[in-house]
């Protein structure tokens, strides 16, 4: 039997906790495991070794029956008592309590009252119209029950690349601070710019007894060792995210973090990539290729079309933004101020894209406060430097029409169309809205073309290749949000719609100065999809683009 890991110890206190809960059982008692389960996970040293020496009574909040709990897990595997409770209490009511609005007491009304027990048997409940007609439940409840339902079957467990990369560069810090001789790189998904991942990965290169997994463990951001191995170790860092760490001798630096940023496809389709290199760029000219960014390797046909790598788009090809918001709308930062950031970045122009009317939730602007802001940005623009673009995200309502009539429209100089709302509505229907908006010529862009929220709301039922075709025909833009809650176009959307001739424009979406950081993941998501600069409307030079916005026929407003 291998070894129970810290984590997983505390995982069967947390469970027998709740389940006697759910058994009915005295919370004080529920509320010792969970204590205890918080103890074993926050040990530095593994349980068993403690359990080992005798020691497991220095855990905080572990008694006589707790240990003897402990000692039991750790020595069969398994703990009799949750056995026992699971053949009277289904364990599964446990899912029930990831629905967010069902807590413990409702979990258990559900068991006794309606014998639900797991999450299918909940929804058939709900279409069965039992919950609302359950005394002391009702509609609302249902409804909410529906939408905790429906938001726990979108998450995949992963975290948003927006949250797990500055977790991830941080922890590269400290690493380099304690292991100031050895070489580390970020691996894995953060390294390939993936929109979610499962967890963090590194690469730690040093000689050989100079014990870098040893200091990377005793870092404070590590809560748990999961897992200690002479070359791997596994951590849970405060934030719950977990760490691979591989380490490597220095020799065989390039080897080792190949392997450990994958994919295993892209891995695959490189061949024997397995002798010792120091570096990526050696591994790889061996191959006779060049060096693959890791954003690249999906296995696909990245190395047939390694020649075209220096052409894709980069950060520095970017020479402005077309959508963000100032405090017109729902954004923190002054017309002024968002400029100053922008200008800092190194960009010669910025579209103010502020939300219209129909957005109320953004406090979106009527036509009147629209030629005020016009107004402003004249101001920002007559002290010279950044050139603003006077524009406006426009809000597509639910029946296709546009939140601003084509007198507003041509006023502007760029015009940005966005559906927030009827996202939900059948393919012919949302794709039809879209195709009118195309057929519009003062609009310019489209932007967040899907609408989802990654691992919070599905993008709508589009037909892409209807919208992808129409686009292309109508020179309208569509737009890879750079926010990494959207990155919407998605990569697959972006190289589909580039194949059928779409322009795109890259934007944050930015609604605070500090929002242009985004970018990176923008343009990642771009270079996924092959995208070069040429294809990108904000790589290109502001005569072109106005030359552009002229050609389309949207009026350039007085
Ligand atoms: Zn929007
Ligand atoms: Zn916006």
């Amino acid at each position: 039997m291998t070894e129970l890991s810290n984590a997983e110890i505390a995982a069967v206190l947390d469970r027998y906790g709740v389940m006697l809960q759910l058994a009915g059982e005295s919370p004080f008692r529920a509320r010792a495991y969970a204590r205890a389960a918080e103890s074993v996970r926050d040990s530095a040293e593994p349980v068993a070794a403690l359990h080992r020496r005798g020691r497991l009574r220095t855990l905080p909040g572990v008694g006589g029956g707790l240990a003897a709990a402990i000692a039991e897990l750790v020595t069969t595997g398994e703990y009799e008592l949750l056995a026992e409770l699971e053949a009277i209490v289904p364990s599964s009511l446990i899912e029930l309590l990831s629905v967010p609005g069902i807590g413990l007491k409702t979990a258990i009304r559900l068991f006794q009252e309606l014998g639900i027990t797991n999450l299918e048997a909940l929804e058939t409940a709900l279409a069965d119209r039992k919950i609302e007609q359950t005394k002391g439940l009702g509609k609302r409840t249902a409804t909410t029950m529906w939408l905790g339902l429906e938001s726990v079957r979108r998450r995949t467990g992963r975290l948003r690349l927006g949250t797990a990369r500055p977790i991830a560069l941080a922890l590269l810090e400290q690493v380099r601070t304690v292991v100031p001789e050895a070489q580390v790189s970020l691996a894995g998904s953060v390294r390939r710019w993936e929109e979610t991942v499962a967890d963090i990965d590194l690469v730690v290169a040093s000689p050989p007894g100079d014990r870098a997994l040893d200091g990377v463990s005793l870092l404070p951001t590590v809560a748990t060792i999961l897992e200690r191995g002479p070359e791997r170790a596994r951590f849970r860092l405060q934030h719950g995210v977990e760490v691979d760490v591989f380490w490597s001798p220095p020799e065989r630096f390039g080897t080792t973090l190949l392997a450990a940023t994958g994919t295993p496809r892209h891995l695959q389709l490189l061949g024997d990539h397995t002798s010792g290199a120091a570096t990526e760029d050696e591994l790889y000219n061996r191959l006779g290729l060049p060096w693959i960014p890791p954003e690249l390797r999906h296995g696909t046909d990245e190395v047939r079309r390694a020649a075209e790598i220096t052409e894709l788009i980069t950060v520095s090809d970017i020479n402005g933004e077309f959508h963000c918001h100032t405090t017109w709308s729902d954004g923190t930062a002054t017309v002024a101020e968002m400029a100053t950031a922008a200008a800092a970045r190194g960009y010669t122009f910025l579209g103010i894209s502020d939300h219209s009317q129909g957005l109320g939730v953004a406090n979106g602007l009527s036509p009147e406060r629209l030629a005020a802001e016009r107004a402003e940005i004249d101001a920002v623009n007559a002290q010279g430097g950044i050139r603003l673009l006077k524009g406006a995200e426009v809000e597509v309502h639910s029946d296709g029409r546009l939140d601003y009539d084509d007198d507003v429209l041509s006023r502007l100089d760029i015009a940005i169309a966005s559906l927030h709302v009827g996202l939900r509505q059948p393919r012919a229907q949302l794709t039809g809205r879209l195709l009118d908006v195309f057929a519009n010529p003062n609009v310019d862009i489209v932007a967040h073309p899907s609408g989802r929220l990654i691992e919070q709301r599905d993008g709508g039922d589009f037909d892409w290749s209807r919208v992808f075709a129409a686009a292309a025909a109508a020179g309208t833009a569509l737009e890879i949000n750079a926010d990494p809650a959207r990155l919407d176009l998605s990569a697959r959307h972006a190289a589909r719609a580039l194949a059928a001739g779409c322009l795109i424009t890259i934007n944050c979406d930015a609604h605070a100065p500090n929002g242009f950081a985004a970018i990176d993941f923008g343009v990642a998501i771009a270079r996924q999809a092959w995208a070069k600069p040429e294809q990108i409307l904000n790589c290109w030079s502001l005569d072109r683009i106005d030359a552009w916005l002229d050609e389309r026929g949207s009026g350039r407003g007085p």
